[in-house]
């Protein structure tokens, strides 16, 4: 049988992913206390994984680039069952769990802990070589740290270089546009004029637009994000998509209703 160290790198060399690393569990910040209660294990250590989906292939396009794939959340239920089979296998009796996005954790300080990149003034966090577009997932064990540390190799990045280019292209400092796409009901005049003067119909990249460290970043090599893209999303489009292939995409959290209204909003404000 393979030495544990290699046998987790070479899972994460097939799968495509470079920044993995182990923290312990005290290094974790809560900033969901609430969800702590039901997480049902006495958990003690964490890897934190950073997965690129950086992949430029639309020449045009109304939704934010993390939104073009299908969502995020089905590749990451999948890498944790494969990863949670290894760690099982490695260190039985042992219990492992896998969230992205769910965690009552600080995902973005969880992996600056872990040494795998730095948050910038945009909020994000920069991973090199694949700059801010990065998403994070842990999975959390009842492992001891110590029988992981030295399991798990940590990779060094570039900090922000506090140029104050994201701020400067911000096109909505006060109301993420991020958020304001995704909110549902109607929408205010303000609110209406911000998100047409972003262009998109869901989210936001223009602070990671700007950002000097997201020039000449590698594309993601993980075929996922690479697939069953989605460059502009019109209105027939969304309107006779199936429910399954909805469902599949990160913004049918908010419902139909929501991007259609935004979708509405560029209609009957074009040219603006
Ligand atoms: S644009 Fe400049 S200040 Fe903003 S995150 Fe990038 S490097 Fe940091
Ligand atoms: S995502 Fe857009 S609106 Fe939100 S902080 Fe970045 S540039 Fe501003």
């Amino acid at each position: 049988m393979k030495l544990k160290s290699e046998a987790i790198t070479a899972f994460f060399e097939a799968e495509k992913i470079e920044h993995f690393s182990a923290i312990p569990a005290d290094k974790l910040r809560v900033i969901q206390p609430q969800k702590l209660t039901f997480m049902g294990f006495d958990f003690r250590s964490a890897i934190v994984i950073c997965v690129p989906y950086f992949y430029p292939d639309e020449k045009e396009s109304n939704l934010s680039m993390y939104a073009r794939s299908k969502d995020y959340h089905l590749y990451f239920k999948e890498l944790f069952v494969r990863l949670g089979r290894l760690l099982t296998d490695l260190y039985p009796g042992f219990v492992f769990r896998g969230y992205a996005d769910s965690s009552p954790f600080d995902e973005r300080s969880a992996a600056e802990s872990a040494g795998l990149g730095y948050v910038g003034d945009h909020g994000l966090l920069i991973c090199e070589p694949y700059g801010s577009y990065v998403f994070i997932g842990m999975m959390l064990g009842d492992l001891p740290y110590a029988m992981l540390a030295d399991e798990v190799p940590k990779k060094l990045c570039k900090e922000c270089l506090h140029c104050g280019a994201c701020k400067k292209c911000c096109p909505s400092p006060d109301a993420c546009l991020s958020s304001l796409t995704q909110k549902k009901g109607e929408l205010s005049k303000d609110e209406i004029d911000l998100i047409l003067r972003g262009k998109l119909i869901w989210g936001c990249d223009s602070c990671q637009e700007c950002c000097p460290l997201n020039r000449e970043i590698k594309v993601s090599p993980i075929a996922f994000f690479s697939k069953d893209r989605i460059g502009v999303l019109t209105r027939d489009m969304l309107c006779n998509m199936p429910d399954e292939q909805f469902l599949a995409r990160a913004f049918a959290w908010r419902k139909r209703e929501t991007i259609l209204r935004n979708i509405k909003l560029f209609e009957t404000h074009k040219g603006y």
